[in-house]
């Protein structure tokens, strides 16, 4: 079993490497027992599958990954971790540690240099300032993974597994669904971290779609048209648009009209399919947009 949840035996490794806790990486490490273990063994990982995971910290996590996966590579941001990670992880000869920063490694390169040819899945406890993008970052690319097992803020877990076309979603939930399927698995408490977070956390699972749920003659301009809605939700779209797109509010309310939606919609009500219809319906009165 790992000690990597002995808080004393934690706080003895971090404190022998002059470690000390950095907020704005987002360091919170768990501490937990139960986390970890339930969170690798939903994750997928096996004997054949590889994970990445982003932000090992001191390797609780991935110290359970590496126990049953085929291999683990961790990418961690702060040096100084990485002294650490070789005490922690020294026992386990499937895992490997690079140092950089996961928003701007190439991971389509990094997959297929580490896994030959294996399935991949990606778990981590993310570092919470960098949630979203990192979520936006790992769909978008259309990576080569079978999916995301990731911990975040219990709000962000909310708003990206919310279904579009209701109140809780937002941009990143019409991302979410376009790309993968998404599953909210536990809840995690602020007093499993070192140190405790203000707020509590959740572990979400993010299956990858072989397929897009709907067809979009131009996925770019469907995004844009997403992306502008929510960028003043609460305002009609008619008016979100005009603005966020720059376009004149005559064209939407006529793209909404030939797209069957009510002019006073707001972004939070459109369904993925209401999105899809309008970004086409805009795109056949402005084909140069
Ligand atoms: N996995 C550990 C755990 O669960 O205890 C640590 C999780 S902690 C919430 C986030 C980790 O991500 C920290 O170790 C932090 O240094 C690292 N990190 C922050 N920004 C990063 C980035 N851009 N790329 C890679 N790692 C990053």
């Amino acid at each position: 079993m790992s000690r990597l949840t002995d808080i004393s035996y934690v706080k003895r490794v971090l404190s022998a490497h002059g470690f000390t806790f950095s907020k704005a990486l987002g360091q919170n490490f768990l501490i937990n027992p139960d986390v970890c273990p339930k969170m690798a063994e939903l994750s997928g990982c096996g004997e054949n599958v590889g994970v990445i995971e982003i932000g090992p910290g001191a390797g609780v996590l991935t110290y359970e990954l590496a126990q049953t996966a085929y291999k683990v590579v961790a990418i961690e941001l702060d040096k100084r971790l990485l002294p650490v990670l070789e005490e922690t992880l020294a026992e386990h000869h499937n895992v490997k540690v690079i140092q950089g920063d996961a928003m701007e490694l190439d991971l389509r390169k990094l997959i297929e240099e580490e896994f030959q040819g294996k399935d991949v899945v990606i778990c981590a406890n993310l570092p919470y300032y960098i949630t979203s993008p990192m979520v936006m970052r790992l769909l978008e690319e259309k990576l080569p993974i079978l999916s995301l097992t990731v911990m975040v803020q219990k709000e962000a877990a909310d708003r990206i597994c919310a279904k579009p076309g209701t109140r809780e979603s937002g941009a990143i939930s019409a991302a979410v669904h376009y790309y993968s399927e998404p599953e909210l698995l536990f809840k995690v408490s602020k007093g499993s971290f070192i140190p405790a977070p203000k707020v509590e956390s959740a572990v979400i699972k993010l299956h990858i779609r072989k397929e897009p749920p709907l067809h979009t003659t131009d996925e770019k301009f469907f995004f844009r048209v997403v992306k502008a809605a929510f960028l003043q939700r609460r305002k009609t779209l008619a008016n979100s648009l005009s603005s966020g797109l720059s376009l004149p509010k005559d064209e939407i309310l006529s793209a909404l009209n030939a797209a069957r939606i009510k002019p006073t919609a707001r972004a939070e009500e459109m369904t993925m399919q209401n999105f899809s219809d309008l970004a086409e319906c805009l795109k056949k009165q402005l084909p140069t947009i």
